[in-house]
């Protein structure tokens, strides 16, 4: 796919220009707290597929956790823009959020709903997980 995004204040902006790897949402604590308290939806890119056209990203990981997951924000508006996993270095994952037409988004895969919270909704149909697949 071609796409483009960036943060709300426009200081970020990316384009995207290869497929998806994976489209899901996750339910984990720590993606509610990025989220506003929904799953976060997200999409994964080969690394080398998007590109930062604009802006430097502030970056933070937890260094009390062993593998802590680098999360990448916009420094002036806070937009959470996306994060890398660590079990996956070469992906590049982005907040559905954040892009520019976020209706291009379809859920593949929904994870982590040992952590989902009562108000979360998982498409009927869509594969679901207690935590990865
Ligand atoms: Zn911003
Ligand atoms: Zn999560």
């Amino acid at each position: 796919m071609k796409a483009s995004g960036g943060c709300y204040c426009g200081d970020i902006r990316y384009q995207i220009d290869g497929p998806a790897e994976a489209a899901f949402q996750c339910h984990c604590r720590e993606c509610q707290y990025f989220s506003g308290g929904e799953p976060a939806t997200a999409m994964a890119f080969d690394e080398g597929d998007v590109i930062f056209t604009r802006g430097n990203l502030a970056t933070f990981a937890r260094s009390d956790l062993e593998n802590p997951v680098p999360r990448y924000f916009c420094p002036r508006c806070g937009t959470h823009i996306g994060n890398y996993s660590p079990r996956r270095p070469d992906l590049m994952i982005l907040k559905v959020g954040t892009l520019d037409d976020p209706s291009v988004f379809r859920p593949q895969l929904a994870i982590f709903l040992c952590d989902a919270q009562p108000f979360h909704h998982v498409e009927d149909g869509l594969p679901a997980f207690q935590k990865r697949p």
